[in-house]
Protein backbone atom coordinates (compact mmCIF):
# COMPACT_ATOMS: atom_id res chain seq x y z
CA UNK A 1 0.00 0.00 0.00
CA UNK A 2 1.69 3.58 -1.40
CA UNK A 3 1.57 6.28 1.13
CA UNK A 4 0.41 9.37 -1.33
CA UNK A 5 0.50 12.71 -1.16
CA UNK A 6 -1.91 14.62 -3.07
CA UNK A 7 -1.13 18.51 -3.20
CA UNK A 8 -4.44 20.61 -4.35
CA UNK A 9 -6.37 17.42 -3.22
CA UNK A 10 -9.28 19.24 -2.54
CA UNK A 11 -9.48 20.75 -5.67
CA UNK A 12 -11.14 19.70 -9.10
CA UNK A 13 -8.66 17.51 -10.62
CA UNK A 14 -7.07 16.53 -6.90
CA UNK A 15 -10.38 15.55 -6.11
CA UNK A 16 -11.14 12.73 -8.43
CA UNK A 17 -7.42 11.87 -8.07
CA UNK A 18 -8.13 11.15 -4.35
CA UNK A 19 -10.75 9.44 -5.17
CA UNK A 20 -9.51 6.89 -7.28
CA UNK A 21 -6.75 6.26 -5.18
CA UNK A 22 -8.22 5.47 -2.48
CA UNK A 23 -10.63 3.18 -4.50
CA UNK A 24 -7.43 1.41 -5.63
CA UNK A 25 -6.54 0.75 -2.05
CA UNK A 26 -3.87 3.43 -1.45
CA UNK A 27 -2.92 5.55 1.84
CA UNK A 28 -3.70 9.16 0.66
CA UNK A 29 -2.77 13.37 2.29
CA UNK A 30 -4.78 15.77 0.66
CA UNK A 31 -2.99 18.54 1.47
CA UNK A 32 -4.65 22.27 0.50
CA UNK A 33 -5.13 25.91 1.44
CA UNK A 34 -8.90 26.06 -0.09
CA UNK A 35 -8.45 28.86 -2.21
CA UNK A 36 -10.05 27.13 -5.08
CA UNK A 37 -10.61 23.53 -3.43
CA UNK A 38 -13.50 22.98 -1.06
CA UNK A 39 -14.31 20.34 1.63
CA UNK A 40 -17.18 18.95 0.08
CA UNK A 41 -15.19 17.28 -2.51
CA UNK A 42 -13.04 15.57 -0.14
CA UNK A 43 -16.10 15.35 2.82
CA UNK A 44 -16.98 11.39 1.81
CA UNK A 45 -14.05 10.26 2.80
CA UNK A 46 -13.70 11.94 6.29
CA UNK A 47 -14.10 8.33 7.81
CA UNK A 48 -11.52 6.40 5.79
CA UNK A 49 -9.44 5.38 7.88
CA UNK A 50 -6.56 5.67 4.38
CA UNK A 51 -7.26 9.51 4.37
CA UNK A 52 -6.32 12.31 5.84
CA UNK A 53 -6.19 16.06 4.80
CA UNK A 54 -4.13 19.29 6.27
CA UNK A 55 -5.19 22.20 5.85
CA UNK A 56 -1.37 23.95 4.47
CA UNK A 57 -0.21 26.94 2.09
CA UNK A 58 2.55 24.87 0.06
CA UNK A 59 4.86 28.42 -0.07
CA UNK A 60 5.49 26.97 3.77
CA UNK A 61 7.76 23.97 3.99
CA UNK A 62 6.15 20.88 5.21
CA UNK A 63 7.44 17.79 6.69
CA UNK A 64 5.77 14.06 6.03
CA UNK A 65 6.81 10.75 4.67
CA UNK A 66 5.27 9.34 1.53
CA UNK A 67 5.99 7.55 -1.13
CA UNK A 68 4.49 9.90 -3.85
CA UNK A 69 3.31 13.01 -4.12
CA UNK A 70 1.10 14.65 -7.28
CA UNK A 71 1.85 18.40 -7.27
CA UNK A 72 -1.39 19.90 -8.53
CA UNK A 73 -2.00 23.05 -6.03
CA UNK A 74 -1.92 25.91 -8.05
CA UNK A 75 -5.51 27.77 -9.00
CA UNK A 76 -6.24 26.89 -12.71
CA UNK A 77 -8.69 29.48 -14.13
CA UNK A 78 -7.56 32.57 -14.98
CA UNK A 79 -10.03 34.41 -12.56
CA UNK A 80 -8.68 32.71 -9.68
CA UNK A 81 -4.86 33.25 -10.85
CA UNK A 82 -4.96 36.82 -11.54
CA UNK A 83 -6.88 37.36 -8.60
CA UNK A 84 -3.47 37.58 -6.68
CA UNK A 85 -0.78 37.38 -9.23
CA UNK A 86 2.21 37.29 -7.20
CA UNK A 87 1.26 34.58 -5.01
CA UNK A 88 0.49 32.54 -7.72
CA UNK A 89 3.97 32.74 -8.85
CA UNK A 90 5.13 32.05 -5.00
CA UNK A 91 2.69 29.27 -5.37
CA UNK A 92 4.25 27.85 -8.66
CA UNK A 93 7.92 28.51 -7.61
CA UNK A 94 8.53 28.53 -3.34
CA UNK A 95 5.45 25.36 -3.73
CA UNK A 96 7.08 23.59 -5.84
CA UNK A 97 10.53 24.13 -4.12
CA UNK A 98 9.06 22.38 -0.97
CA UNK A 99 7.22 19.97 -2.45
CA UNK A 100 10.54 18.67 -4.58
CA UNK A 101 12.81 19.06 -1.42
CA UNK A 102 10.57 16.88 0.57
CA UNK A 103 10.23 14.60 -2.51
CA UNK A 104 14.25 14.73 -2.45
CA UNK A 105 14.47 13.81 1.42
CA UNK A 106 12.16 10.85 1.49
CA UNK A 107 13.14 9.59 -2.02
CA UNK A 108 9.31 10.09 -3.09
CA UNK A 109 8.22 9.96 -6.74
CA UNK A 110 7.15 13.28 -8.06
CA UNK A 111 4.39 14.32 -10.69
CA UNK A 112 4.01 17.98 -11.75
CA UNK A 113 0.54 19.25 -13.16
CA UNK A 114 2.16 21.46 -15.61
CA UNK A 115 0.08 22.70 -18.23
CA UNK A 116 -0.71 23.46 -22.01
CA UNK A 117 -0.21 27.17 -21.32
CA UNK A 118 3.58 26.70 -21.12
CA UNK A 119 2.71 27.13 -24.95
CA UNK A 120 1.28 30.39 -24.46
CA UNK A 121 -0.09 31.53 -28.04
CA UNK A 122 1.68 28.67 -29.94
CA UNK A 123 2.72 29.27 -32.72
CA UNK A 124 3.04 25.44 -33.77
CA UNK A 125 -0.33 23.65 -34.01
CA UNK A 126 -0.93 20.57 -32.84
CA UNK A 127 1.36 21.43 -29.94
CA UNK A 128 4.49 18.61 -29.73
CA UNK A 129 6.45 18.29 -26.64
CA UNK A 130 9.22 19.96 -28.31
CA UNK A 131 8.12 22.98 -29.14
CA UNK A 132 9.31 25.59 -26.30
CA UNK A 133 6.77 27.88 -26.49
CA UNK A 134 5.17 31.80 -27.37
CA UNK A 135 4.40 33.30 -23.96
CA UNK A 136 4.25 36.97 -23.34
CA UNK A 137 6.69 37.03 -19.90
CA UNK A 138 4.86 40.41 -19.17
CA UNK A 139 1.12 39.71 -19.95
CA UNK A 140 -1.89 38.66 -17.55
CA UNK A 141 -1.66 35.26 -17.76
CA UNK A 142 2.42 35.49 -17.09
CA UNK A 143 1.99 34.84 -13.37
CA UNK A 144 0.78 31.41 -14.55
CA UNK A 145 2.21 30.58 -17.61
CA UNK A 146 5.98 31.54 -16.25
CA UNK A 147 5.18 29.98 -12.84
CA UNK A 148 4.45 27.06 -14.62
CA UNK A 149 7.82 27.36 -16.68
CA UNK A 150 9.75 27.70 -13.71
CA UNK A 151 7.90 24.30 -12.24
CA UNK A 152 9.11 22.38 -14.95
CA UNK A 153 12.51 23.44 -14.65
CA UNK A 154 12.93 22.93 -11.05
CA UNK A 155 11.53 19.39 -11.95
CA UNK A 156 14.44 19.09 -14.31
CA UNK A 157 17.02 20.10 -12.03
CA UNK A 158 16.26 18.12 -8.87
CA UNK A 159 16.06 15.49 -11.07
CA UNK A 160 19.60 16.10 -12.55
CA UNK A 161 21.06 17.53 -9.47
CA UNK A 162 19.18 15.44 -6.75
CA UNK A 163 18.35 12.14 -9.00
CA UNK A 164 14.38 12.56 -7.87
CA UNK A 165 12.29 10.72 -9.58
CA UNK A 166 10.15 13.58 -11.23
CA UNK A 167 7.54 13.25 -14.26
CA UNK A 168 5.86 16.56 -15.80
CA UNK A 169 2.42 15.92 -17.42
CA UNK A 170 1.06 19.34 -19.36
CA UNK A 171 -2.62 19.30 -19.09
CA UNK A 172 -4.86 20.81 -21.81
CA UNK A 173 -8.14 22.20 -20.87
CA UNK A 174 -9.42 19.57 -18.39
CA UNK A 175 -13.32 19.38 -17.65
CA UNK A 176 -16.12 17.32 -15.08
CA UNK A 177 -17.85 17.38 -12.25
CA UNK A 178 -16.83 19.32 -9.21
CA UNK A 179 -15.39 22.43 -11.23
CA UNK A 180 -16.54 25.41 -9.51
CA UNK A 181 -19.80 27.46 -11.25
CA UNK A 182 -17.83 30.54 -10.95
CA UNK A 183 -14.61 30.12 -11.68
CA UNK A 184 -15.16 31.60 -15.44
CA UNK A 185 -13.49 29.15 -17.09
CA UNK A 186 -15.29 28.13 -20.87
CA UNK A 187 -16.92 24.58 -20.03
CA UNK A 188 -19.13 25.96 -16.60
CA UNK A 189 -19.58 29.40 -17.44
CA UNK A 190 -21.33 27.76 -20.83
CA UNK A 191 -23.16 25.42 -18.46
CA UNK A 192 -24.60 27.24 -15.83
CA UNK A 193 -25.72 29.94 -18.22
CA UNK A 194 -27.20 27.36 -20.11
CA UNK A 195 -29.38 25.76 -17.38
CA UNK A 196 -30.48 28.93 -16.53
CA UNK A 197 -31.45 29.86 -20.21
CA UNK A 198 -29.31 33.07 -20.25
CA UNK A 199 -26.82 34.16 -23.05
CA UNK A 200 -23.67 31.60 -23.49
CA UNK A 201 -21.30 34.71 -23.33
CA UNK A 202 -18.50 34.33 -26.55
CA UNK A 203 -15.48 35.70 -26.28
CA UNK A 204 -14.43 37.40 -29.61
CA UNK A 205 -15.44 35.87 -32.49
CA UNK A 206 -15.64 32.58 -30.98
CA UNK A 207 -13.53 31.35 -33.63
CA UNK A 208 -10.45 30.12 -31.16
CA UNK A 209 -9.81 26.66 -30.69
CA UNK A 210 -9.54 24.11 -27.17
CA UNK A 211 -9.81 20.78 -27.35
CA UNK A 212 -11.57 19.33 -23.85
CA UNK A 213 -10.50 16.49 -21.63
CA UNK A 214 -12.50 14.39 -20.10
CA UNK A 215 -11.18 13.98 -15.73
CA UNK A 216 -11.49 10.67 -15.51
CA UNK A 217 -9.11 9.95 -18.31
CA UNK A 218 -6.35 12.74 -17.01
CA UNK A 219 -6.36 10.79 -13.79
CA UNK A 220 -6.36 7.56 -15.79
CA UNK A 221 -2.96 9.33 -17.20
CA UNK A 222 -1.61 10.54 -14.33
CA UNK A 223 -1.47 6.55 -12.58
CA UNK A 224 -0.01 5.60 -15.56
CA UNK A 225 2.69 8.16 -15.43
CA UNK A 226 3.51 7.60 -11.93
CA UNK A 227 4.11 4.02 -12.75
CA UNK A 228 5.99 4.30 -15.27
CA UNK A 229 9.97 3.55 -14.24
CA UNK A 230 12.12 6.30 -13.51
CA UNK A 231 14.54 6.62 -17.18
CA UNK A 232 11.32 8.78 -18.23
CA UNK A 233 10.40 12.54 -16.94
CA UNK A 234 8.38 13.57 -20.00
CA UNK A 235 7.18 16.40 -20.25
CA UNK A 236 4.11 14.94 -21.99
CA UNK A 237 1.08 16.38 -22.91
CA UNK A 238 -2.29 14.85 -21.67
CA UNK A 239 -5.66 15.92 -23.44
CA UNK A 240 -8.12 15.03 -25.70
CA UNK A 241 -6.92 15.64 -29.25
CA UNK A 242 -11.00 16.55 -30.44
CA UNK A 243 -10.77 20.34 -30.83
CA UNK A 244 -13.44 22.86 -30.96
CA UNK A 245 -14.49 26.55 -31.79
CA UNK A 246 -16.40 28.13 -28.62
CA UNK A 247 -18.66 28.39 -31.15
CA UNK A 248 -18.92 24.58 -31.45
CA UNK A 249 -18.49 24.16 -27.97
CA UNK A 250 -21.53 26.42 -27.15
CA UNK A 251 -24.01 24.79 -29.51
CA UNK A 252 -22.76 21.25 -27.92
CA UNK A 253 -23.70 22.34 -24.49
CA UNK A 254 -27.15 24.41 -25.69
CA UNK A 255 -28.22 20.98 -27.21
CA UNK A 256 -27.22 18.58 -24.52
CA UNK A 257 -28.96 20.89 -21.86
CA UNK A 258 -31.73 21.09 -24.04
CA UNK A 259 -31.60 25.16 -22.95
CA UNK A 260 -33.57 27.92 -24.72
CA UNK A 261 -30.21 30.32 -24.86
CA UNK A 262 -28.96 32.86 -27.39
CA UNK A 263 -25.16 33.56 -27.93
CA UNK A 264 -23.84 37.01 -27.07
CA UNK A 265 -20.25 38.47 -28.40
CA UNK A 266 -18.43 40.08 -25.50
CA UNK A 267 -14.57 41.58 -26.06
CA UNK A 268 -11.65 38.81 -26.34
CA UNK A 269 -9.50 38.72 -23.15
CA UNK A 270 -6.07 40.08 -23.93
CA UNK A 271 -2.89 37.23 -25.00
CA UNK A 272 -6.06 35.06 -25.27
CA UNK A 273 -4.70 31.94 -27.45
CA UNK A 274 -6.17 31.23 -31.22
CA UNK A 275 -5.91 27.48 -31.51
CA UNK A 276 -5.23 24.42 -28.70
CA UNK A 277 -4.95 21.12 -29.45
CA UNK A 278 -2.37 18.55 -27.99
CA UNK A 279 -0.26 16.27 -29.81
CA UNK A 280 -0.39 12.80 -27.77
CA UNK A 281 1.80 10.75 -29.64
CA UNK A 282 3.95 10.72 -26.86
CA UNK A 283 1.61 9.74 -24.36
CA UNK A 284 0.49 6.73 -26.77
CA UNK A 285 4.28 5.58 -27.57
CA UNK A 286 5.64 5.96 -23.71
CA UNK A 287 2.27 5.14 -21.73
CA UNK A 288 0.03 3.58 -23.71
CA UNK A 289 -2.29 6.19 -22.98
CA UNK A 290 -5.19 8.07 -24.78
CA UNK A 291 -8.39 9.34 -24.07
CA UNK A 292 -11.53 7.53 -24.17
CA UNK A 293 -14.54 9.61 -22.97
CA UNK A 294 -16.02 11.43 -25.56
CA UNK A 295 -16.98 15.52 -25.58
CA UNK A 296 -20.18 14.28 -25.74
CA UNK A 297 -20.06 11.58 -23.26
CA UNK A 298 -18.12 14.10 -20.43
CA UNK A 299 -20.00 16.78 -21.05
CA UNK A 300 -23.45 15.22 -20.17
CA UNK A 301 -21.89 13.43 -17.09
CA UNK A 302 -20.71 17.31 -16.15
CA UNK A 303 -24.06 18.54 -16.91
CA UNK A 304 -25.77 15.96 -14.93
CA UNK A 305 -23.47 16.72 -11.91
CA UNK A 306 -24.21 20.80 -12.21
CA UNK A 307 -28.19 20.21 -12.49
CA UNK A 308 -27.71 18.09 -9.15
CA UNK A 309 -25.98 20.97 -7.19
CA UNK A 310 -27.81 23.92 -9.01
CA UNK A 311 -31.07 22.12 -7.99
CA UNK A 312 -29.39 21.82 -3.69
CA UNK A 313 -29.23 25.47 -3.85
CA UNK A 314 -25.16 26.01 -4.93
CA UNK A 315 -24.22 29.10 -5.97
P1 LIG B 1 -8.38 23.85 -8.77
O1 LIG B 1 -8.27 25.31 -8.59
O2 LIG B 1 -9.71 23.21 -8.62
O3 LIG B 1 -7.37 23.07 -7.83
C1 LIG B 1 -6.20 23.64 -7.30
C2 LIG B 1 -6.14 23.31 -5.82
O4 LIG B 1 -4.92 23.82 -5.27
C3 LIG B 1 -7.28 23.95 -5.03
O5 LIG B 1 -7.85 22.98 -4.17
C4 LIG B 1 -6.59 25.07 -4.24
O6 LIG B 1 -7.26 25.38 -3.04
C5 LIG B 1 -5.22 24.49 -4.05
N1 LIG B 1 -4.16 25.50 -3.84
C6 LIG B 1 -3.93 26.62 -4.59
N2 LIG B 1 -2.86 27.27 -4.10
C7 LIG B 1 -2.40 26.57 -3.03
C8 LIG B 1 -1.35 26.75 -2.11
N3 LIG B 1 -0.53 27.81 -2.19
N4 LIG B 1 -1.19 25.84 -1.13
C9 LIG B 1 -2.01 24.76 -1.02
N5 LIG B 1 -3.04 24.54 -1.86
C10 LIG B 1 -3.23 25.43 -2.86
O7 LIG B 1 -7.79 23.54 -10.22
P2 LIG B 1 -7.70 22.20 -11.06
O8 LIG B 1 -8.42 22.44 -12.34
O9 LIG B 1 -8.07 21.02 -10.23
O10 LIG B 1 -6.15 22.16 -11.38
C11 LIG B 1 -5.24 21.33 -10.68
C12 LIG B 1 -3.84 21.47 -11.29
O11 LIG B 1 -3.87 21.11 -12.66
C13 LIG B 1 -3.29 22.89 -11.22
O12 LIG B 1 -1.91 22.82 -10.91
C14 LIG B 1 -3.48 23.41 -12.61
O13 LIG B 1 -2.51 24.37 -12.93
C15 LIG B 1 -3.32 22.15 -13.44
N6 LIG B 1 -4.03 22.28 -14.73
C16 LIG B 1 -5.39 22.22 -14.79
C17 LIG B 1 -6.03 22.36 -16.03
C18 LIG B 1 -7.53 22.29 -16.18
O14 LIG B 1 -8.03 22.42 -17.30
N7 LIG B 1 -8.31 22.05 -15.15
C19 LIG B 1 -5.27 22.58 -17.19
C20 LIG B 1 -3.89 22.65 -17.07
C21 LIG B 1 -3.28 22.50 -15.85
N1 LIG C 1 -14.36 31.75 -23.25
C1 LIG C 1 -15.56 32.15 -23.81
N2 LIG C 1 -16.60 32.41 -22.97
C2 LIG C 1 -16.51 32.28 -21.62
C3 LIG C 1 -15.28 31.87 -21.05
C4 LIG C 1 -14.21 31.62 -21.90
O1 LIG C 1 -15.71 32.26 -25.02
O2 LIG C 1 -17.53 32.54 -20.93
C5 LIG C 1 -13.24 31.42 -24.16
C6 LIG C 1 -11.90 32.05 -23.81
O3 LIG C 1 -11.76 33.31 -24.41
C7 LIG C 1 -10.92 31.03 -24.36
C8 LIG C 1 -11.66 29.69 -24.25
O4 LIG C 1 -13.03 30.02 -24.05
O5 LIG C 1 -10.67 31.29 -25.72
C9 LIG C 1 -11.19 28.85 -23.08
O6 LIG C 1 -11.16 29.65 -21.92
P1 LIG C 1 -10.85 29.08 -20.48
O7 LIG C 1 -10.74 30.24 -19.54
O8 LIG C 1 -11.81 27.99 -20.16
O9 LIG C 1 -9.43 28.35 -20.64
P2 LIG C 1 -8.02 28.82 -21.24
O10 LIG C 1 -8.14 30.12 -21.96
O11 LIG C 1 -7.14 28.91 -20.05
O12 LIG C 1 -7.70 27.71 -22.17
Amino acid sequence: MARILVSGGAGFIGSHLVDTLLQRGDQVIALDNFFTGRKVNIAPHKDNVNFEYIRHDITEPILLEVDEIYHLACPASPVHYQHNPIKTVKTNVMGTINLLGLAKRVHAKFLLASTSEVYGDPQEHPQKETYWGNVNPVGPRSCYDEGKRVAETLACDYRIGHNVDTKIVRIFNTYGPRMLFNDGRVVSNFIIQALKNEPLTIYGEGTQTRSFCYVSDLVDGFLKFMDREHEFMGPVNMGNPEELTMIDLARLIIELTGSSSELTHVPLPQDDPTRRRPDICLAKKELDWEPTVSVRDGLSKTIEDFRARLSQGEE
